[in-house]
């Protein structure tokens, strides 16, 4: 069949579309780096009035009426043509759209505005009570949200579609059972051990040559300078303009070699995917990455498997300890290696370890599954927490702000499918790499002399250039013949960490 003209409609609507949406992320990104603050007002008008604007672009009945014109051409095509991927991703896309009433959108971004406000004062005042009434009704209005998708088998399945297509609450719930059942005697056994000393890091670290160092990594792992950019902000983050423009941001601390280092690597892991995509898909949906948790399969991937392995430090040591002479000319590779590895017990997500890591992680998630189901009240919801993290983690919270108040997460969104992408990415992470290692056995070799390029040739073909194309489940059971499966994640684990705890690891 002939390329329809309403194909070509469509395609110049969501072009638009597109189009304001990166230009809200660039209004976004400048608030977060380079704006003064006396911006803010008028800045925060200019980003409601842009989201209104692709908002009633996105419901317009015309894109309904088109995709509906163009159901029999998209039949006739294979389904992993491009145009058949555009109508369905399109479809999906504007169907998920035109189900939540205008009305309720505004409520919503209403009490989030109010709910982040309150939050961001109550953390450091460790005020819990202000923050109770309105998670209160942040819970309402996720149950109220998951109401427009009727037909559901778990009230969470609507808010997890929405991050983490495709997936639900009860199959997400069995891989972390299992999951959690292989971490809990991993953590006990590593933490039984002598800690590991990690005050290398924790010395003095100028700012500058942290910045260089980490500059000249995430160029050998190939990140495109000449299509992005690396600016300060509080929170790193990436964020992109269009294919072409994918930018990263990263906050450094001068008593901690670690943070920016590894967060810059995190950074570029998610930008390096979306620099992947193929440039066909500019300007439709198609023009991003899967899933939350396949891209933080990659940044985990590039920041952890890739980043925290030794093979990596056998290449790059040498170089970081001529950035940093006085700090690390005597630190030997084996202490170095094993600080950037360190396992401990603790109460912050984002600082966690990779072992401990998805413990965060799973509680939250089973905590919000609880909150929708109604088995856990809101009221109770900062005590459980601090149950769980003494059951799980072995840890009690000393206050709120570090419990319950820690994240944003639920006080600038909806509660539900805000955390399970972190740990699938994890998960996924190894069956990719393992996926890679099996066509390219020399991939540690390689990356042992400092290149990369099969690794991320590997992943571009098989994960980057398919964009939204492809789903997550789709990407796993092509490459690895199986869906999400969290044996070859805790392998992995136990391997890396027997090693370096020198103990025998249970299976
Ligand atoms: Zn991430």
């Amino acid at each position: 069949m002939n390329h329809p003209p309403q194909l070509t409609e469509l395609k110049a609507r969501l072009h638009e579309i597109y189009d304001l949406e990166m230009t809200a992320a660039l209004l976004n990104w400048d608030q977060t780096t380079y704006m003064p603050p006396g911006g803010a007002v008028a800045r925060g008008r200019q980003l409601a009035t842009l989201g209104r604007i692709i908002h009633e672009k996105q419901v317009d009945p015309v894109i309904g009426r088109l995709l509906d014109a163009l159901r029999s051409y998209e039949e006739s095509l294979p389904p992993d043509a491009p145009d058949a991927a555009l109508i369905r991703v399109a479809r999906r896309d504007y169907e998920r759209a035109t189900r939540i009433p205008a009305a309720f959108t505004a409520e919503l971004y209403q009490h989030m505005a109010a709910s982040y406000d309150v939050w961001s004062r109550a953390r450091p005042a460790n005020d819990i009570g202000a923050v109770l009434p309105y998670l209160e009704r942040t819970l309402d209005l996720s149950r109220r949200f998951a109401e427009f998708f009727p037909g559901y088998e778990h009230i969470a399945d609507p808010l997890i579609d929405m991050a983490d297509y495709g997936m639900r609450a009860t199959t997400i719930r069995q891989v972390f059972a299992e999951l959690r059942q292989g971490l809990i005697p991993l953590v006990e056994q590593i933490t039984a051990q002598p800690p590991i000393d990690d005050s290398c890091l924790r010395q003095f670290f100028p700012k500058e040559q942290q910045l260089a160092f980490g500059v000249e990594v995430i160029t050998a792992l190939g990140y495109d300078f000449t299509r992005g950019r690396q600016d300060t902000t509080l929170h790193p983050f990436m964020t992109k303009f269009s294919l072409n423009d994918v930018r990263i941001t990263t906050r450094f601390d001068d008593h901690d070699l670690g943070s920016a280092l590894f967060s810059t690597i995190h950074e570029a892991g998610h930008a390096m995917y979306e620099q992947g995509i193929t440039l066909e898909f500019e300007g439709t949906p198609l023009a991003s990455g899967t899933s939350a948790g396949m891209h933080e399969s990659q940044s985990r991937l590039w920041e952890n498997i890739v980043g925290r392995s030794r093979p990596f430090w056998e290449h790059f040591y040498p170089r970081l300890q001529a950035t940093f002479p006085n700090q690390l000319a005597h630190v030997p590779l084996e202490t170095f290696y094993r600080a950037i590895n360190r396992v401990e017990r603790s109460l912050i997500r984002v600082e966690a370890d990779e072992v401990t890591y998805n413990l965060h992680v799973i509680l939250r998630f089973d905590l919000e599954l609880a909150l929708l189901e109604g088995t856990l009240a809101v009221r109770d919801l900062p005590e459980v927490w601090h149950e769980r993290y003494r059951s799980d983690l072995g840890v009690t919270p000393p206050d709120y702000r570090d419990g319950v108040l820690q994240d944003v997460h639920w006080y600038g969104g909806l509660i539900g499918g805000a955390f399970q992408g972190y740990t699938l990415g994890n998960i996924m992470s190894v069956q990719l790499f393992d996926a890679a290692l099996r066509d390219h056995p020399d991939i540690p070799h390689q990356i042992a002399q400092g290149r990369f390029d099969t690794l991320r040739a590997w992943m571009r073909e098989h994960v980057y250039r398919h964009g939204r194309a492809l789903d997550a489940d789709d990407i796993l059971r092509r490459v690895t013949g199986k869906s999400l499966d969290v044996q070859p994640y805790l392998a992995y684990l136990r391997r890396k960490y027997g090693e370096l705890y020198h103990i025998a690891i249970d299976a």
